[in-house]
This record gives structure tokens, C-alpha cells and sequence, in this order.
């Protein structure tokens, strides 16, 4: 007996490290019109790598004190950024102390007790913004120019900027609430990003667009590299779900491409979504219609057009 088309698609997908969750999630990826992809750990590998190390002055913390602190906070974290924080410390033969009280914010960071510390690892703007700014902070200090950083004797700003612009993610260290250090993190591209893209814009007839928690100029940059204009940086989870909500809203059906706990809404939120990658969350996993196992960016148009073929097929 011949298999039905869909069922004999996600055999097809399967040998080709995508597993597909059933029939039915089967159709849906073939249904999509327009697509949306995560950047860190999506488009970018998961092994991202710390370049740098900016310890702030007035923090009385070495560059490996400030990193084996940070190190010891991102331990328990399965983020890209917390793996290249880790690796970075055990390249330098760091002692990492044992760490109590974690906890993780999808979006924004981790926090843990370190030697009767609190440490405070990510996002510069959760960090550093609103509320969490030291009282003595100037105003201005939310201008995160480089200029205005420089001119306001705001150090940890001007060090975020120049890693920005550098093009690199900046991931803040806090130590008792205070700023010592910014960390310059850095992932390659996926091979075959710019190809899987292009070939989702021409399944679709829409370009993608690239959803990222991830700073506005790192974001842009790599959407240079990967052929994508519509870029929308510095999302938080909802953020993401309320953008994919938006487009549902106005009759596409969206496809989103993610790895990551925090993208986990947003595939929920969408028609139907693609977890990347072995190291892909059990929560991610878990809202998707299929994970790419192979770690291959070229296998999402590829499932996109496996679907489409049986969908033919069985109308
Ligand atoms: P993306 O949407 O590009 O995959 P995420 O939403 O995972 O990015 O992360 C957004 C931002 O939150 C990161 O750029 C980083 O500043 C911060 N962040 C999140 N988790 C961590 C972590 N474990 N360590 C350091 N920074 C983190
Ligand atoms: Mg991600």
C-alpha cells in the first residue's frame, strides 16, 4: 500500500534530520505566506564567542575576575550567550564558584547568588534601563549615542555603544547592582542563510523578517548579511508574539523560525513554527510543528516545499 501524501512527506523530511509532529503540522508549514526568523542561535550559530572584554573603571574587578563572575551566574543557562560566556572562562582556565539562587528572564538575562554576590548577566537595556539604573546615574545616560555616553561620564554606556557599533551583541555584567563590565559577543552565520532566506521570500512571494531581542545595530547589520530589510530589534518575548499577532491579525499565515525559550510564544502565536536545532529548548520544541535536528537552515524552505507537494497531492 502506497502512504498517504502528508505521511509519506514527513518520512521525507525525517530523512532528512526534520522531524515533523504530525499530518496535520505537516499542512500547516506548507500553508504559510509569510515568514519570520529569530537571530541569535537561528540565523546565527549557536556557538556564539566572546571577543571581548571591557572591565568598567571604578569596578576593582580584573578581566577574568569580571568574567569567571559572569561565567558562574550563566552555568545553568542553555542561552548561546550563556554557553560562549562559559566557554570563554574554561579557554582561560577560570575557576568558576558555585552558583545559588538562579534565575533566567528569557530576553533579558540571568541572575544568581556568586560568593555572596548578586550577579547579573544580558541585556543592557533590561539591566541598565529604567528602574535598575543606579540612583546616581545621570539622565543622559539612557542615550545610549556614543557621544552623549562619552560627554555624560557614563562608561558603561559608552562601552555598550562602541560594542554595537562594532556590530557585536553587548552583554552587561552587574555586580550588587552596579555595572563592572560589558562583554562583546559575537556569532557566525548559519551556512546558507542568505540562500535559505531568499528561497523562503520566493516560496512565499514576501521577504522574511528577522524578530530579535538583540540590539538594533547588531540586528541591522546582519540582516545586511542575510538579504533582510524588515528588521524589528530589541523584542522581548511578547514583543515577538504581538508582532506575529499583528500579521495573523491582517490575514497572513506567518511561519516563525526559532531556537530559543524566548521565541517559544511566538511559535505558539503563529500558524505554524520551526524549532532550530538540537540544542532548540524543550518549551520551543515543544510549541513547534517541526524541529530541524541537522542544524541546516536550508531544511525550513525545504519542509515549506514538501508540504506544498503533498498538500497538491491530497486536494
Ligand atoms: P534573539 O531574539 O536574537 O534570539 P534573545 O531574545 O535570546 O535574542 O536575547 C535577547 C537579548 O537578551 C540578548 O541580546 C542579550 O542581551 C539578552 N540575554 C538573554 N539571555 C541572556 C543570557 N543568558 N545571557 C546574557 N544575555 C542574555
Ligand atoms: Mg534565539
Amino acid at each position: 500500500a502506497t502512504m498517504p501524501p502528508l505521511l509519506s512527506a514527513i518520512a521525507t523530511c525525517g530523512r532528512h534530520g526534520v522531524l515533523v509532529k504530525s499530518a496535520a503540522a505537516m499542512e500547516r508549514l506548507g500553508a504559510v505566506t509569510r515568514v519570520a526568523l529569530d537571530k541569535t542561535g537561528t540565523l546565527t550559530e549557536e556557538s556564539a564567542r566572546v571577543g571581548g572584554i571591557r572591565v568598567l573603571p571604578g569596578s576593582g574587578l580584573t578581566e577574568d575576575e569580571a568574567l569567571a563572575l559572569a561565567a558562574a551566574a550563566e552555568r545553568p543557562s542553555e542561552h548561546p550567550l550563556a554557553r560562549a560566556v562559559v566557554t570563554a572562562a574554561r579557554e582561560r582556565g577560570l575557576r568558576l564558584e558555585p552558583a545559588a539562587d538562579f534565575a533566567s528572564a528569557p530576553g533579558r538575562g540571568v541572575r544568581a547568588v556568586v560568593t555572596g554576590h548578586t550577579v547579573q548577566v544580558g541585556s543592557p537595556t533590561a539591566l541598565l534601563g529604567g528602574a535598575a539604573a543606579p540612583p546616581e546615574r545621570p539622565a543622559t545616560c539612557r542615550d545610549d549615542s556614543v557621544r552623549t555616553a562619552i560627554t555624560s561620564r557614563c562608561p558603561v554606556r559608552a562601552a555598550v555603544a562602541e560594542v554595537e557599533d562594532s556590530g557585536a551583541t553587548a552583554v552587561a555584567v552587574l555586580v550588587d547592582g552596579r555595572p563592572v563590565a560589558v562583554l562583546a559577543i559575537a556569532a557566525p552565520l548559519r551556512a546558507g542563510a542568505a540562500e535559505a532566506v531568499a528561497a523562503l521570500g520566493r516560496l512565499t512571494g514576501t521577504p522574511p523578517v528577522l524578530l530579535t531581542g538583540d540590539n538594533k545595530r547588531a540586528a541591522a547589520r546582519l540582516g545586511e548579511e542575510v538579504g533582510i530589510t524588515d528588521v524589528r530589534a530589541g523584542l522581548l518575548p511578547q514583543d515577538k508574539v504581538a508582532t506575529v499577532r499583528g500579521w495573523e491579525d491582517a490575514g497572513e499565515r506567518m511561519l516563525m523560525v526559532g531556537d530559543g525559550v524566548n521565541d517559544a510564544p511566538a511559535l505558539a502565536a503563529a500558524h505554524s513554527g520551526v524549532a532550530m536545532g538540537r540544542a532548540g529548548s524543550a518549551l520551543t520544541v515543544e510549541a513547534a510543528d517541526a524541529v530541524v535536528v541537522r542544524d541546516e537552515l536550508a531544511a525550513v524552505p525545504a519542509v515549506v516545499t514538501l508540504s506544498r507537494r503533498a498538500r497538491r497531492l491530497v486536494a
